[in-house]
């Protein structure tokens, strides 16, 4: 089965075709580390982790870069305001960054560079642009002059002429066209800066992410990607000074772009401030829950936060993950465990091993339509409900149950989720116990206040009410107290 693509360049989904066979190299553009990453990030790392995470299942073997943008203005106005070197800062967040992206189930990249690092490769490619005459030197700075590559605005699908009309307030006298972009950055005092041979400074943004996906992927790499912002200017630009460098060879195959997550309609970004960040999300949401949410839309379609819908997507994760504990108890009690599975063609077609094959058929399906995460969860809740009915069989299908609870963790485990030990249903255990204890407190309340008022009647209701759902009520010279009836009594 081929798995189809929609490419931001061409406009339309296109199958995708490795440029070697069983491989595939993806660049995406990764954060600039100046704060914790907000679920905006998130949403197009989640993105790019789930599409990894599929080229692996479907067998190819994966080179999966995403950069660190480790200098950066930003970085440089707030590691200053803090009064610490910009890098170390940067590096902070960086250490950062791994912990979150634990918590979301995101895996380390192949290679996870940073522009820093990278300096002497960032200085070879200038160095090609400006004997190619695609760049030029103005005291100390670098520039990319957007009119000499014949393809600027090719993936944007803007034309020089509509952007220099809509250009005309920026005034910038060392620019040859307002477009011409900043390679190499004259230093300024107190600034991270490198030797080169215009003199101290440090690169531009757009520039790192050439050099970096060349070194690590080769020209004419797979797939390039990264938020759908990215597409104009940043890619735009790195398309020109890579192909400009590569002189017309082709940089990226396939250009992927998630949508935004929105708040009110808006962008979620760091310079707006209306953002949440995953660190402080997961102090009320397991990450699990919150991968849940982001893949429960396709990436390109638009997703306009609302805790409401994180608070269902908590109830439809544990949909699943109830459906898997369930059929394991059941598995237990009948001793049952995955080596019991033989392949002896013992294993006989049944309402189960049709519907886990279904699932994995339609999961497939899915996915190799543009990695279509939310019809996928469709099918994962599909064999829920099919091992869910199947439960309480008189005469249990043993390898059937088997089957299905493989089938059930294989197709999560793709889209990067660990069913069979669920974070958040040890979270709703630990939420709901606290709820019994308060609602408990109250009880206990209402009966002394009535066997105060000698009302024995609801005393004694109370009591024997609870003892019917095993709760055990016991008064004692200190006060009383309560606990959950054992099952010895
Ligand atoms: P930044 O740290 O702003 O450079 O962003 C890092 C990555 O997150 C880039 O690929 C951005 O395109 C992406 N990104 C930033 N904000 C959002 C958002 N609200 N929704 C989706 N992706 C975003
Ligand atoms: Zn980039």
């Amino acid at each position: 089965m081929s798995l189809r693509l929609y490419n931001t360049m061409t406009r339309q989904k296109e199958e995708f075709i490795p440029q070697q066979s069983g491989k595939v190299g993806i660049y995406a553009c990764g954060p600039t580390t100046y704060n914790f990453f907000h679920l905006g990030n998130a949403r197009m790392l989640v993105a790019f982790d789930m599409i990894r995470r599929y080229f692996a299942y479907k067998g190819f073997d994966v080179n999966y870069v995403q950069n660190f943008t480790d200098v950066d203005d930003k970085i440089i106005k707030l590691a200053r305001e803090e009064g610490v070197e910009a890098l170390a800062f940067a590096n902070k967040y960086i250490d950062e960054y791994f912990t979150d992206a634990k918590a979301l189930n995101i895996l380390p990249a192949t290679v996870h560079p940073k522009a820093s690092e990278h300096i002497d490769e960032i200085l070879k490619i200038i160095q090609g642009l400006l004997d190619a005459n695609l760049a030029y030197v103005v005291n100390g700075d670098v520039y990319f002059a957007v009119n000499r590559f014949r393809g600027y605005g090719k993936l944007s699908g803007r034309n020089l002429e509509d952007m220099q009309a809509g250009a005309r307030v920026e005034v910038d006298e060392r620019k040859r066209h307002p477009m011409d972009f900043a390679l190499w950055k004259a230093a300024k005092p107190e600034e991270p800066a490198w030797e080169s041979p215009w003199g101290m400074g440090r690169p531009g943004w757009h520039i790192e992410c050439t050099a970096m996906s060349l070194k690590y992927l080769g020209a004419g790499f797979d797939i390039h990607g990264g938020g759908g912002d990215l597409v104009f200017p940043h890619h735009e630009n790195e398309i020109a000074q890579s192909e400009g460098y590569l002189r017309g060879r082709k940089f990226a195959h396939y250009w992927i772009h998630t949508a935004f997550l929105t708040v009110n309609q808006e962008k979620m970004s760091k310079s707006l401030g209306n953002f949440f960040t995953v660190r402080e999300l997961l102090q009320h949401f397991p990450g699990e829950v919150l991968r849940f949410y982001l893949l429960s839309t396709h990436y390109r379609s638009l997703l306009d936060f609302d805790d409401h819908k994180l608070a269902e997507a908590q109830k439809a994760l544990a949909r699943l993950q109830t459906s898997v504990r369930l059929v394991s108890e059941a598995l237990n009690r009948l001793n049952k465990t995955d080596s019991d599975l033989n392949g002896e063609n013992k294993v006989k077609d049944s309402v189960l091993i049709q519907a886990a094959n279904q699932a994995r058929g339609d999961f497939v399906e899915a996915m190799d339509d543009d990695f279509n995460s939310s019809l996928a969860y469709a099918s994962l809740f599909e064999l829920a409900k099919v091992i869910n009915s199947n439960l309480g069989a008189k005469e249990p299908d043993v390898n059937g149950l088997l089957i299905a609870r493989q089938t059930l963790l294989e197709l999560g485990g793709v889209l990067g989720f660990d069913l069979a030990n669920p974070a958040s249903l040890a979270a709703q255990a630990e939420a709901d116990d606290g709820i019994l204890a308060s609602v408990m407190d109250v009880l206990v309340e209402v009966r002394n206040r009535s066997r105060k008022k000698k009302d024995w009647e609801t005393a004694d209701f109370i009591r024997d009410a609870l003892k019917e759902i095993n709760i055990v009520i016991e008064d004692t010279p200190q006060g009383t107290n309560w606990r959950l009836k054992n099952k010895s009594g």
